[in-house]
């Protein structure tokens, strides 16, 4: 047996068969005399269109087969295509360099692709692949193959491969899809995601994985056997001919898994109150709009964070009022009569889009992000809150605007959002009663909570961030793990500050950050005063049952003692205390 380690990417454990899955090179390109660059230009503009239409069909298949969502992913590559930025370098380098077509594109997409992972965003870096994906398949296009070799599955298996195309991977024969195994990818890697809006165990960055399962095939061949891989898509463990006992202790996790998803599902009707009697709402952080039946089934009572930028990454021109209208519609028809909070775009700086250029920053996390776009570009924002206010006329709808510093922040936000409602009412287009709030994620935006917090609706605590700006830690850097807990005491005494200024304000407060998810910081957070935690889909059962078996006034008592400690460490020993009494 050997184990390797990878990222945990699509819950669940496979185990069987594996099939490797080595797409072709793509054709090689060559080079051109001067007098044929303008001919071989046209030739890549007609071969880059074709390619386009391949993606809006594959786009079409992947939606009507119930995932208009993934099917998105192809309509985003075929806009990739028709990108005037790749055209435009390709041309420079057929004209410049004398390089033909193929050589071209897949030179100037790997340009491209090189920039967007220098960006250190993992978002941007698994867009690099679609270009990559994309150039290959503009490519065949020239060469005159234009199908992809999609590998044949006679048998139920685990797909292994060093990084699979998108394309690719929703080509797949689903049946017998028994799980994915990635030596490359990253968990928002467009196979990552299809693998979870499929329900597919998946493990990908799998450092070595490929020359480890070659050379065990080599040994398996020796004895007469085939290898036999297993994936455990929670814990991004893989095992190679896994022995008797992992063998068992997955089989005894995929049980325990099964039986954990039903009871989770029997016991989502249940309210998440406490045994003293204090109820809190759980709600659920979605970033599509195919995410919301799992949330829905999984008893979320409406969403407390809808974040918007997968609608917007990916294509060469925004969305329009009416494809973003769709999206909310088809969310808000989902959790109604609950509340969905939209939150305003959250890019820019770190994750910058083609049609959004801003200058290179040196602090981009500190730079024009989310809302701070707006002094440049307010249409974009408007054109969003008029999606918004149309949504609202089909059930409960709240927006929120990321990364609001200070009073005039809030100010703006609002301008912004009276214009949009305005402009409705001018044209006389049908919308309705949208509640404004404010993502608290910056640590200012709390401590002049006061002087603004009397005209917003509600206030969402965005815990990722907040811990980042508060304790001058990237949160992306692994380096700064011991940084990392958001129950460092000076975390939780930015959320009493909250609790407080919202009580004198009289307006909401909920936490949407990562924190609220995390069954034992849940704890200390209700200790705090907050009643509305929203967390994505899969965390709502454990924060559920841990809430039920807790005492609101123990919670609160640990949550006035856990201000003093020095040190998150401590008060996280407080907390887990505390839970493992909940769940005893
Ligand atoms: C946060 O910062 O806590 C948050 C919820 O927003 P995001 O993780 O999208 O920045
Ligand atoms: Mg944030």
């Amino acid at each position: 047996m050997q184990s390797l380690t990878g990222t945990a990417a699509s819950s669940g454990i496979a185990r069987g068969p594996w099939i490797l899955v080595a797409p072709e090179p793509p054709p090689a390109g060559g080079r051109i005399d001067p007098g044929q660059a303008e001919g071989e230009i046209a030739r890549l503009a007609a071969a880059a269109e074709a390619a386009a239409g391949d993606l809006e069909r594959l786009a079409e298949r992947v939606s009507s087969s119930g995932h208009p969502d993934e099917g998105a992913i192809f309509d985003a590559q075929a806009a990739m295509a028709r990108d005037p930025a790749l055209a435009t370098l390709s041309a420079e380098r057929i004209r410049e360099r004398g390089e033909d077509a193929i050589a071209a594109t897949l030179g100037a997409a790997g340009e491209l692709a090189d920039q967007l992972r220098a960006l250190g965003d993992e978002l941007l870096a698994a867009r690099a692949a679609d270009l990559i994906d994309v150039a290959a398949r503009v490519a065949r296009h020239l060469a005159g193959r234009p199908e992809a070799d999609v590998p044949r599955m006679d048998e139920a298996a685990i797909v292994v491969a060093h990084d699979l195309a998108p394309s690719l991977a929703a080509t797949l024969p689903r049946q017998r899809l028994l799980g994915l195994a990635l030596e490359a990818g990253s968990k928002t890697a467009h196979a990552a995601i299809l693998a979870r809006a499929y329900g597919i165990p998946a493990v990908v960055g799998v450092a070595g994985l490929l020359v480890a399962l070659a050379d065990a095939a080599a040994g398996a061949h020796l004895e007469g056997r085939a290898p036999v891989l297993a994936i455990d898509g929670d814990s991004g463990e893989v095992f190679i001919d896994p022995d008797v006992a992992v063998a068992e202790r997955l089989a005894s996790r995929a049980a325990a898994a099964d039986a954990a998803a039903s009871r989770g599902l029997a016991e989502a009707a249940l309210p998440a109150v406490t045994r003293d009697g204090v109820e809190v709402v759980l709600l659920a952080n979605i970033g599509t709009p195919d995410e919301a039946a799992r949330s829905v089934a999984l008893g979320a009572r409406g969403v407390g964070l809808f974040r918007t930028e997968f609608l917007f990454l990916e294509r060469a021109t925004p969305p329009s009022e009416d494809e973003q209208l769709d999206a909310y519609r088809r969310v808000v028809a989902a959790f109604a009569p609950h509340p969905v909070t939209i939150r305003l775009l959250d890019v820019g700086g770190d994750k910058p889009i083609p049609y959004l250029p801003i200058e290179p920053e040196a602090n981009p996390f500190l730079g024009v992000r989310a809302l701070r776009l707006a002094a440049v570009r307010p249409e974009v924002f408007v054109t969003q809150l008029r999606a918004a206010y149309r949504a609202a006329a089909h059930g409960q709808v709240k927006v929120m605007a990321p990364m609001i510093a200070d009073a005039t922040d809030a100010a703006t936000f609002l301008e912004l959002a009276e214009r949009a409602r305005a402009g409705l009412e001018a044209d006389g287009i049908a919308h309705g009663e949208v509640a404004l709030g404010v993502m608290l994620e910056i640590p200012s935006a709390i401590l002049v909570a006061d002087s603004y917090f009397g005209r917003i609706a509600f206030g969402s605590l965005g815990t990722n961030d907040l811990l980042q700006y508060t304790l001058a830690v990237d949160r992306g850097n692994p380096q700064l793990e011991r940084y990392q807990d958001s129950l460092h005491p000076a975390l939780l005494g930015l959320v009493a500050r909250s609790v407080e200024a919202a009580e004198r304000a009289g307006i909401e407060l909920s936490v949407c950050g990562e924190m609220a998810g995390d069954a034992t910081a849940a704890l200390a957070l209700v200790g705090l005063g907050i009643t509305r935690l929203s967390m994505s889909a899969g965390s709502l059962p454990e924060v559920r049952r841990t809430i039920r078996g807790s005492d609101f006034a123990e919670m609160r008592m640990a949550a006035g003692e856990a201000l003093r400690e020095p040190s998150a460490v401590a008060v996280r020993a407080r907390f887990e205390a505390l839970r493992a009494g909940a769940l005893a």
